[in-house]
């Protein structure tokens, strides 16, 4: 048994469904729940935005009150610290000598980057890292990773007909607390408040799910799922399951007891459809790494765009030339929310009108959105720039066609105040560029 464990949380918020989290309950007497705040989080990139803008900040700090609410009720307490979390975790490691170390694993980068590097300074303690952000574990899937299905189609097919396993039975008590953090300073945490219907934290989270099922929502999902607007015309789950205030086999499994005890229809399947979309871009994240960052993305297509920032701007506030894409992205900044149609029309106008980068679209949407997650954002912009999974070399949105159809008496353009200001496009013309006539 090991003696003293220290137990990682990141984009597990939960206690319900947390493999990793019932191993460190079953193996160690003592046992320290950290949560790390990247300050990098909070510094803009080379693209130009932050990781973590206000929405999801605030949804974090919701999480985590209700995490270490969770976890009191149950004979622990959640460390929340501020800084480089390798530095802080070896700082724990050494001061209380951590036998063990626990997390759930996740497709993200930097945070494999930070397990690999803790793993290379600790060699004499144990690490155990187990899936839990997907519907399936690595060994169920039907394909090596290297042998990921090429498109999301093929996927879909090739899993269908795998059984999903039951959540996993939930720890009643933990080991003893480690609180004591080496006088490195913790962040005491404030009872959640908001004014939104999305409120961070696993008890949210179930409560949404009980809301969801015990209605007739579910039954007419794919009727109105690509409404711009509206609480109830989808299921409103990604923010709670993108840091893990649920899992998807929870998630999951109440959707098969909603189809037992009410109907099994085209919806129900479809939101199942939709969380394989999810599960798929998981997987295409955990198998080409850092290329879901790179500019071409997985292909061997060279894009061409310039930069310009006058366009980027006038896109992230929501001051173009189209109403449709005003109101989005003004939704996008008051709410931290955009529908998947209204993402994707957005997205479309960034690439192909824009001409920008696409990557500095993804940037600006991983600041902003509350549901953010590094496998859906990435997958599914690489997806509409064309250097993605998909088949049809990208997507472009005819956006005047997207309005008669999503909007066609401007409701939505009115409530988030999509009116043009900005004629044109760029500001700067021929005029402020004259051309010189070549000296001699
Ligand atoms: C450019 C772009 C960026 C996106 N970025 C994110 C992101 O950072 N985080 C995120 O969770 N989703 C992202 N999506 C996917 C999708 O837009 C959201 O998951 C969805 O709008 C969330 O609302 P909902 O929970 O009501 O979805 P529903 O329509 O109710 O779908 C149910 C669940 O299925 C999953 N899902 C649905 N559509 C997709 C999809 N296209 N790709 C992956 N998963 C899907 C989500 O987990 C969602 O909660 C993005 C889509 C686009 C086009």
């Amino acid at each position: 048994m090991a003696n003293s464990g220290l137990y990682w949380f990141n984009h597990d918020l939960r206690v319900h469904d947390n493999p990793a989290l019932l191993e460190a309950y079953l193996n160690c007497d003592k046992l320290i729940c950290l949560f790390v705040i990247d300050e990098a989080w909070f510094k803009q990139t080379g693209l130009n935005a932050k990781p973590m803008g206000e929405h999801r900040h605030q949804f974090l700090l919701q999480s985590l009150s209700d995490l270490n609410k969770q976890l009191s009720e149950r004979g622990q307490k959640l460390v929340v610290m501020k800084g480089e979390p390798v530095d802080i975790i070896s700082t724990i490691v050494k001061y209380h000598q951590i036998d063990a170390i626990y997390r759930s694993q996740h497709v993200g980068v930097y945070e494999n980057r930070q397990w690999h590097h803790l793993q290379a300074d600790f060699p004499r303690v144990h690490f155990h890292s187990v899936w839990s952000h997907t519907l399936f574990r690595p060994e169920q899937l039907p394909f090596g990773m290297t042998h990921l299905p090429e498109s999301f189609s093929q996927f879909r097919v090739a899993v269908e007909s795998v059984n999903i396993d039951p959540p996993c039975a939930m720890p009643k008590h933990f080991p003893l607390p480690i609180t004591s953090t080496n006088g490195l300073p913790s962040v005491s945490l404030k009872p959640a408040i908001s004014t939104s219907k999305y409120v961070g934290g696993e008890m949210g989270a179930l409560m949404h799910l009980d809301d969801y099922f015990s209605s007739q929502l579910p039954a007419n999902y794919k009727n109105v799922r690509n409404e711009l607007d509206g609480w109830k015309n989808s299921t409103k789950f990604s923010a709670w399951l993108a840091s893990g205030n649920i899992s998807p086999r929870k998630l999951f499994q109440r959707l098969k007891e909603f189809e037992r005890k009410n109907t099994a229809n085209e919806s129900t399947y479809w939101i199942y459809f939709e969380l394989l979309w999810r599960e798929y871009f998981q997987w295409y994240a955990n198998r080409f790494q850092q290329k879901l960052f790179q500019p071409q993305g997985v292909s061997t297509k060279k894009i061409s765009c310039c930069f310009y920032p006058e366009r980027y701007k006038k896109w992230c506030n929501g001051n173009t030339p189209h109403p449709l894409i005003n109101a989005c992205m003004k939704q996008l900044n008051e709410t931290g929310y955009m529908s998947n149609r209204g993402r994707q029309i957005v997205a479309s106008y960034f690439v192909n009108e824009l001409q920008l980068d696409w990557r500095f679209g993804a940037a600006y949407f991983e600041q902003q959105l509350i549901d953010y997650d590094v496998a859906s954002n990435w997958g599914n912009w690489q997806y509409i720039a064309g250097v993605g999974p998909d088949p049809r070399g990208g997507r472009h949105f005819n956006i005047d066609k997207q309005m008669q159809q999503y909007d066609p008496n401007q409701a939505f353009i009115k409530r988030w105040d999509g009116a043009v200001t900005a004629v044109n496009l760029d500001s700067v013309d021929a005029a402020d560029w004259p051309i010189m006539p070549k000296s001699k």
